[in-house]
């Protein structure tokens, strides 16, 4: 067993530094109301309570936090006396939830100090922390946290921000700097890594060169972590508002080809550069629609991520005689199968990224019935998003793009006029009918799916 202990600067009361009010710019306002009943009840009782993490970074930012995390020294039994509207919640450590209607705050009682030979927490060979459910002070608590920007606590008692570990500098500074040795820190959890990623893009932080140089060297350690928690990671990083900016950054450091290894292999063997084009116009794409308060949706991203793979592997099986749309159903089943070793994709997402993939060939059709039909698909818009994604960076034809955009904001009339079978008269005109059975012909976008 590794102690988590040996490689970390042991707290000192010495050591903190006192933000008062007026020197720092948090205000009460800017709290949510019923973050503030909890910090108020628990002090009532005689609990001591900080606001901490995220919340606190981001007041400090002027930004509006997601969420409020309160810690204290309150033992989660403790809590649940206090409040009538709790429930203790976390195997691998107890949390209270307090529950307002639709806003939770967490209640979290202070971690203790990594202690040697301490039988509640317990590493495995790599460093990484496996069990860790030691109740403890503020003083130990601080060190258990990632980043010195994520480890400023809020007191309710005065209204300072208390900082043991230099992180009002650090925000200043505008650095993200782990609390102790770096590459114990990321061995004991490599998600920290992901987080690195996620704060650095999110907060405009640089990280500092201690964090990069470690990241660099224990990146791989990441594909150690259980896939369930990669997924949610995954779609933390992806549905950020950032992602495009986060694509770079992982790939950067090494993290992308864990959570993507079939992606990272087609982006390394690029065609024309056709699958970075797709990958960054799909993350742009939702970049801009978050921007906008408008949503996304995980299922599509993840299908842009695997369209390539998917493509590649079904092109390998066609060549090998295997008929298209097998081929892609076979090839999608192996891409996904693979996928989910890294990021555990739930299943209503993979059944979604299927159907637009699916749908893809069938765009191709565009007499008789079968546009109609199309239209009316459940996943219709996702699908035709998708092509428009694939038209625009050179994966399918412009032209069946251009036409869907005007079919299905076309009358009746207009659409049964677009979707009429050409006549074979050899005096009919050029026009789009013959164009259409041109491009059809030796289309490469229908031979796609
Ligand atoms: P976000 O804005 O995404 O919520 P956050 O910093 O609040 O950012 P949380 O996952 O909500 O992130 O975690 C709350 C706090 O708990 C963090 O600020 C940090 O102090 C601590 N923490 C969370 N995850 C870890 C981790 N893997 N290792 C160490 N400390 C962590
Ligand atoms: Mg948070």
């Amino acid at each position: 067993m590794i102690n988590p202990a040996r490689n970390r600067a042991e707290p000192t009361a010495a050591l903190v530094r006192i933000y008062k009010r007026s020197e720092h710019n948090i205000s009460r306002s800017q709290i949510s109301d019923n973050a503030l009943k909890v910090l108020y009840k628990l002090q009532k009782e005689g609990f001591s309570a900080y606001l901490v993490g995220g919340c606190v970074r981001d007041l400090l930012l002027g930004r509006e936090p997601k969420d409020f995390d309160v810690v204290t020294n309150a033992d989660p039994e403790q809590i649940r006396k206090v409040f009538r509207n709790c429930r203790l919640i976390g195997r691998r450590f107890r949390l209270a939830h307090v529950h307002f209607g639709r806003e939770v705050i967490e209640v979290a009682t202070f971690r203790g100090a990594s202690e040697i030979q301490n039988d509640k927490q317990v590493l495995n060979n790599e460093g990484r922390l496996l069990r860790d459910n030691v109740y403890g002070t503020i003083e130990e608590d601080v060190w258990r946290r990632d980043f010195t920007v994520n480890a400023l606590y809020y007191n309710i008692k005065d209204f300072s921000v208390v900082d043991y570990v230099s992180g009002m500098a650090d925000h200043q500074a505008a650095t993200l700097r782990l609390i102790g040795d770096p590459e114990t820190r990321f061995r004991e959890d490599p998600v920290r890594m992901l987080r690195a990623v996620r704060f650095a893009v999110k907060l405009g932080f640089r990280l500092h060169p201690d964090c990069e140089a470690a990241m660099h060297k224990v990146a791989d350690l990441l594909s150690s972590i259980p896939s369930a928690r990669l997924y949610d990671e995954t779609l933390k990083l992806l549905l950020s508002g950032y992602g495009l900016q986060t694509f770079e950054m992982l790939r950067h450091y090494g993290l992308f080809q864990i959570l993507f290894p079939a992606t990272e292999r087609s982006l390394s063997v690029e065609d024309d550069g056709f699958p970075r084009l797709l990958l960054i116009k799909a993350l742009d794409n939702s970049d801009n629609r978050i921007a906008e308060g408008r949503t996304v949706t995980a299922y599509f991203l993840f299908a842009a991520f695997l369209w390539e793979p998917v493509k590649t592997r079904a092109q390998e099986m066609m060549a090998r005689g295997m008929v298209e749309f097998m081929a892609y159903q076979e090839a999608a089943n192996e891409i996904i199968s693979l996928q989910i070793k890294s990021t555990a994709l739930p299943r209503h997402i993979t059944m979604a990224m299927r159907e637009v993939w699916s749908l893809q060939p069938k765009f191709n059709i565009r007499v008789g019935s079968k546009p109609s039909r199309l239209l009316a698909h459940p996943r219709f818009r996702a699908g035709y998003d998708f092509l428009l994604l694939r038209a625009e960076t050179g994966g399918a034809d412009l032209e069946v793009a251009q036409w869907w955009e005007k079919y299905q904001v076309a009358d009746e009339n207009e659409q049964r006029k677009m979707t009429r079978p050409p006549r074979k008269a050899p005096g009919n005109k050029v026009g789009r009918k013959r164009s259409y059975r041109g491009k059809s012909k030796d289309s490469t976008t229908e031979k796609e799916v």
